[in-house]
């Protein structure tokens, strides 16, 4: 564990927590308020039971402002974003804190001295990178979520037994990084393998079970494991977690699949474990769009940063139901014809047709609204006001 300087002091958390109000919403809490409803004349906003930031973004805002000010008119530095929402990235870049490449080895980490103040953002770091900034004597601020870190013990306990960590994750997502590099356990001999897909896992159980073509395995999953990976003796043991932002129900369907592979190769699950590292917030925030969708709103509106990933999931629940725009802001609704919203596919925001109801003057729009856990809820706001004023209604 890094070495951390606790900046959240008493004497500086009332300035802190007046600076980061900026990011809270009255329109929004009066909402919540109001049984998670807005009804205007021809609009109604239904909103999610849970949404926004979780417990684990508002500390690590709060870390990164507290830095600001304990470490003034010093060398601050950011390890990639601090959460994965533009607006708040933006403002600790407004508020000249510098930034640093999130990587593994610490490549572009070299100038780094005692004088400098290092953040470590929510997701954490790789055990080599934060060992790299202890040798470099930098002053570390640690943000990491304690969830996170609770993965983090939970695969360092798989390494110490012998255990290969099968993490359910994106291979290039911080968390995902920073979670494979403690699978590899004190001795850094511990084994990983990522997987993401159920493609991924159809591979994977096939190999469980009938073992197969080497080769053509390890290039599947090329880049997602530990080194010398070797499929047919480091899948005897597996035990399964999970980025803690992933979808609930595709986790536990591939918890389910693996599970069974093994039984049938043992006869027994016995090598088999696995562990629910899906947090509370992420689990909330998808249950509560759950009960939202089956209120059967017009549309959806999801919104957040498009490289967060509990608020890609939350997209993905929704468009499966209803139409569903992924949206960063308020700029995403030029008129009543389209959203610029996010699709997955392209990795891209496109003009996405609105359906007919939006423009349909004497027809209600009902619209579900939720947010993912690093949305601050004054964009929520920007949101909800933005399609009030495109039907003509006014928000005190
Ligand atoms: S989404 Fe979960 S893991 Fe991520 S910061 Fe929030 S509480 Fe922590």
């Amino acid at each position: 564990m890094v070495k951390s300087i606790n900046v959240r002091r008493p004497d500086i958390l009332p300035e802190v927590r007046a600076e980061v109000a900026k990011y809270r919403s009255d329109l929004v809490e009066r909402i919540r308020a109001n049984g998670n409803r807005l009804t205007l004349p021809g609009l109604e906003i239904l909103l999610a039971s849970a949404f926004g930031f979780c417990d684990g973004v508002q500390r690590a805002i709060e870390i990164a402002y507290a830095a600001c000010h304990v470490f003034k008119g010093k060398r601050i530095w950011l390890i990639g974003e601090i959460i994965h929402n533009p607006d708040v990235n933006a403002s600790l870049d407004s508020m000249g804190v510098l930034r640093l490449p999130w990587n593994i080895d610490g490549k572009g980490y070299e100038h780094l001295g005692p004088q400098d103040a290092v953040i470590i953002p929510a997701f954490g770091v790789s055990v080599e990178l934060s060992h790299l900034l202890e040798q470099r004597g930098v002053q570390l601020i640690d943000s990491t979520c304690g969830n996170v870190i609770k993965v983090w013990q939970r695969v360092r306990s798989y390494a110490q037994r012998g255990i290969t960590s099968i993490i359910h994750g994106k291979a290039r997502h911080e968390e995902s990084m920073a979670t494979a590099s403690h699978s590899r356990g004190e001795d850094h001999c511990g084994r990983f393998l990522i997987i993401y897909s159920q493609q991924d896992v159809n591979i994977l159980s096939d190999y469980i079970v009938h073992g197969g073509d080497k080769a053509a395995f390890l290039k599947h999953f090329a880049g997602c494991h530990s080194p010398n990976f070797d499929p047919d003796t480091d899948l005897f043991e597996i035990g399964m977690a999970n980025q803690t932002t992933m979808l609930k129900e595709e986790t536990a369907r591939f918890q389910h699949m693996l599970r069974e592979s093994v039984c049938k190769r043992d006869g027994t699950d016995v090598h088999f474990h696995a562990f629910d590292t899906i947090c509370g917030a992420t689990q909330d925030r998808q249950q509560a769009l759950f009960d939202l969708l089956d209120s059967e709103p017009d549309s959806m509106f999801i919104i957040g940063g498009y490289n967060s990933s509990n608020t890609s999931h939350l997209a993905q629940i929704a468009a499966r139901r209803l139409p569903t725009y992924f949206v960063r802001d308020s700029a995403c609704l030029p008129n009543l014809d389209y959203a610029l919203a996010y699709q997955p596919e392209t990795r891209r925001e496109e003009a996405t047709p609105l359906p007919p109801v939006a423009a349909d003057m004497k027809s209600t729009w009902r619209v579900g609204v939720t947010a993912g856990a690093s949305c601050p809820a004054n964009i929520i706001e920007g949101v909800i006001r933005r399609i009030a004023e495109l039907r003509g209604c006014a928000i005190a």
